[in-house]
């Protein structure tokens, strides 16, 4: 959506200049021609990022300016690793270019502008503190939240303005519009009156699943992710061209498109609260004052996003962001923690920012970007994978490490003395090396008051434990001090030993080493000079967007099932696809509601959408004891998230199926994938697919009607169809042109071949 918004913009105010501008997100391609041919293209980070993996690194010439907008996205949990690799990436693949860099919240733009000038730019830094509209802050102290919104509502309303009111959840956003919906209805201009009917109208049209038309008409809405993408469109429609007084919202809105307000409402500032005694790790939680209460509050950066939504360009000669809190205490701390005091500039607030911090540090991540790296280095060596790690915002940041940089990132195998560094034996505690020798290294460490004791070991054979627990998977810096004692111990008093203790530890740490999984799991190969080489299987995975730790998981779930014995219990592929998609899920710690399963497999069986978003009524048999139903109804927009997520997975199954020769698990996830998008059984795919204005609905009425094939229609008569169908003359006029217009398509295999 921001992209769009940033085309229009510019082809509003820069169109009639001879400048040819260009659009290119989500699976749209841009056809080679119109790129080469365009001076300015909008692009999402993922677009260009698979530009340059499909391109294979070699990009030279194609920009000559990259301009990174909100460059801070860099610290998200998800896309921040992502779009950190695509500026290392682009800057070796794009040659000779200029980049700018842009970001409203960032708090140490220096660190930031030294990384962008080591990557060889030799970026100036520009800081600028003006904003077009000053912004005033009110932290408001008071128990009854929607007393202090209405009033004001009612004063910014009598100014002519309009309110963004920000909430903590989706439930807590509604009932606020419901409760402010008559003082909207009071203080809304009647000239907006039929406006808002007709939007109303609009709205009902759209979906019959939300009380938002009754709400619309008084001159109010809520917003958040669980609304259909259109009912969103709507609602910032209406607030955009001034049609309504108010939107509550969830933190969904902030990030989205630049729809500023006289005044900015903010109800709750806390994430999560929780009592103290429930909190085990007070390390994690805040408080204000004395409170029993602990709780998380919004981060900082996104904190100023949403405050920073007040004061319209051009509009306002200023904006008011109102801070809702119920104690002194807390109007302190929010005073504390989310500003600071301009000393020079006679002690006004200004916004304090979190420093942005490089999320390139899970071993998902890591994976990922070393294989995309290698699959855009032909024949990496070792030193260029120390070197592209070097050149990360990550190792900017980190600084010192405590080991040598290259085990710290794993990408070599920790030695005995990398193992032990910062390790002293706590007063209190007898160390006893049971054994030591080329084969095994055993020792207990005893606590001499409680008389605790753990032993651990480590063997040739790669095995290493411990009885405290700690197992080898969790990384090196994850082992535990015991083992780093006894380790510690033996090189000390047997030094002839080193070497077998660093082969000990690099067999039993292998996996955690990233050069070695990706070898180990056929995306990388060494060559005869020693360099790295990208597979096959590497370079699909890299081009699929996917963890390799992902797709290790898929390739093994598909041998399985087909090395599973004919004779066994195999599930039908329908089920064991679910399954497989909710495992995925877990694996990346995102967990969908099980309700959105028994939803999309209603929606693949051509139930109606009240079915599908209320799957709790009647479960999928099926899928009873996989993936067992609760009772959460289902909201739209998770529905379409969730549907194109189940639509990917299959897209992703489906190539490695392909690439390791399983056709029957392809066509499966093939159909399976056009059958979720479509929301129909196999039959109705042709129809659907093929036909213009034939959707779920009509398809299955033409199939009942006897047209089961695109030849069925193309012979038949608009009256006769009419009849059969129930559908009008005319509508079934235009089916059966389109019938008629319809080629059948080449068989040949385009996709995927770059
Ligand atoms: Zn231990």
């Amino acid at each position: 959506a921001l992209a769009t918004e940033k085309y229009k913009h510019f082809l509003k105010h820069y169109g009639h200049l001879a400048i040819k501008i260009e659009i290119s997100i989500g699976d749209y391609d841009l056809p080679p021609d119109d790129l080469a041919a365009a001076d300015l293209v909008i692009m999402t980070y993922e677009k260009l990022d698979s530009m340059l993996r499909s391109a294979r690194g070699n990009l030279a010439g194609t920009f000559g300016c990259l301009v990174i907008d909100e460059i801070h996205v860099m610290g998200e949990q998800e896309r921040g690793p992502r779009l950190e690799s695509l500026v290392i990436r682009a800057t070796r693949a794009l040659g000779d270019v200029q980049v700018i860099a842009l970001s409203a919240t960032v708090a140490n733009p220096v660190q930031l502008n030294e990384w962008l000038s080591r990557l060889g730019h030799d970026t100036t830094l520009l800081l600028s503190k003006a904003r077009p509209v000053p912004l005033e802050y009110e932290i408001v102290v008071g128990n009854d939240n929607v007393g202090t919104i209405t009033s004001i509502l009612e004063k910014v309303a009598a100014e002519g303005g309009q309110c963004l009111i920000f909430t903590r959840s989706r439930r807590r956003a509604e009932l606020l519009a419901r409760q402010l919906a008559s003082t909207c209805q009071a203080c809304a201009p009647p000239e907006t009156y039929q406006a808002r009917v007709e939007l109303a109208f609009r709205a009902k049209r759209g979906s019959k699943y939300t009380d938002l038309p009754p709400l619309l008409v008084k001159g109010i809405a809520y917003h958040h992710a669980g609304l259909a993408a259109p009912e969103r469109d709507l609602v910032e429609h209406a607030f955009i061209h001034r049609h309504i007084m108010a939107i509550c919202c969830t933190t969904t809105l902030s990030a989205g498109i630049n729809m500023p307000a006289r005044a900015v409402i903010l109800d709750d500032y806390k994430q999560f609260s929780v009592h103290e005694k429930d909190v085990a790790d007070k390390g994690r939680f805040l408080r204000s004052g004395n409170s029993p209460t602990m709780f998380k509050p919004i981060p900082r950066n996104t904190f100023h996003q949403i405050v920073g939504r007040a004061g319209r360009a051009g509009f306002d000669d200023k904006g008011t962001a109102y801070i809702l809190v119920h104690s002194r205490d807390e109007a302190k701390w929010i005073d504390d923690y989310y500003f600071t005091r301009d000393a020079k500039d006679g002690g006004t607030l200004a916004p304090a920012y979190d420093p942005l911090q490089s999320a390139l540090s899970n071993r998902h991540v890591m994976l990922e970007q070393l294989l995309v790296f290698a699959n855009e280095v032909q024949d990496l060596s070792y030193d260029d994978v120390k070197a592209f790690f070097a050149m990360s915002f990550y190792t900017h940041m980190l600084g010192k490490a405590d080991q040598s940089m290259d085990t710290a990132l794993r990408i070599r195998h920790a030695t005995a003395r990398d193992f032990i560094v910062g390790v002293t034996l706590p007063p209190g505690k007898l160390l006893a090396i049971l054994e030591a020798n080329a084969n095994r290294v055993a020792g207990t460490l005893t606590d001499t008051i409680t008389q605790q004791r753990a032993e651990c070991q480590l063997t040739a054979a790669g095995g290493f434990s411990c009885t405290c627990g700690a197992k080898p998977g969790g990384g090196f810096r994850a082992a535990c001090d015991h083992l780093r004692l006894v380790v510690q111990e033996v090189l000390n008093k047997q030094p002839g030993l080193a070497r077998n203790l660093d082969g000990m530890l690099a067999a039993a740490l292998r996996e955690e080493c990233y050069v070695d999984f990706l070898i180990d799991n056929g995306f990388l190969e060494q060559v005869a000079d020693g360099a790295y080489h990208c597979t096959p299987f590497g370079s699909l995975v890299a081009r699929l967007y996917v963890y390799p730790t992902i797709a290790v998981f898929i390739k093994q779930r598909l041998l399985e099932r087909v090395s599973a014995p004919a004779t066994g219990d195999v599930l039908p592929f329908e089920p064991w696809f679910y399954k497989l998609v909710k495992d995925v899920q877990d694996e990346h710690n995102s967990s969908y509601s099980p309700s959105l399963f028994h939803g999309a497999w209603h929606w693949m069986e051509e139930a109606g959408m009240d079915v599908v978003l209320e799957p709790f009524r009647q479960p999928i048999p099926a899928l009873r004891t996989l993936i067992p139903a609760t009772d959460d109804p289902v909201y739209p927009g998770d529905f379409n998230n969730f549907k194109s997520d189940m639509q990917r997975w299959a897209r992703v199954a489906g190539k490695i199926a392909q690439h390791f020769g399983m056709a029957a698990i392809e066509a499966g996830c093939l159909a399976l994938e056009r059958r979720m998008d479509h929301g129909v059984r196999a039959e109705l795919l042709p129809l659907v697919e093929n036909l213009k204005g034939v959707g779920r609905i009509r398809g299955r009425m033409l199939f009942r009607a006897g047209c089961k094939a695109i030849e069925d229609v193309q012979d038949a008569n608009p009256d006769a169809l009419s009849k059969v169908t129930g559908l009008p003359v005319q509508t079934c006029e235009r089916i059966i042109n389109s019938a008629r217009e319809w080629q059948p398509v080449e068989d040949g295999d385009g996709e995927e071949s770059n």
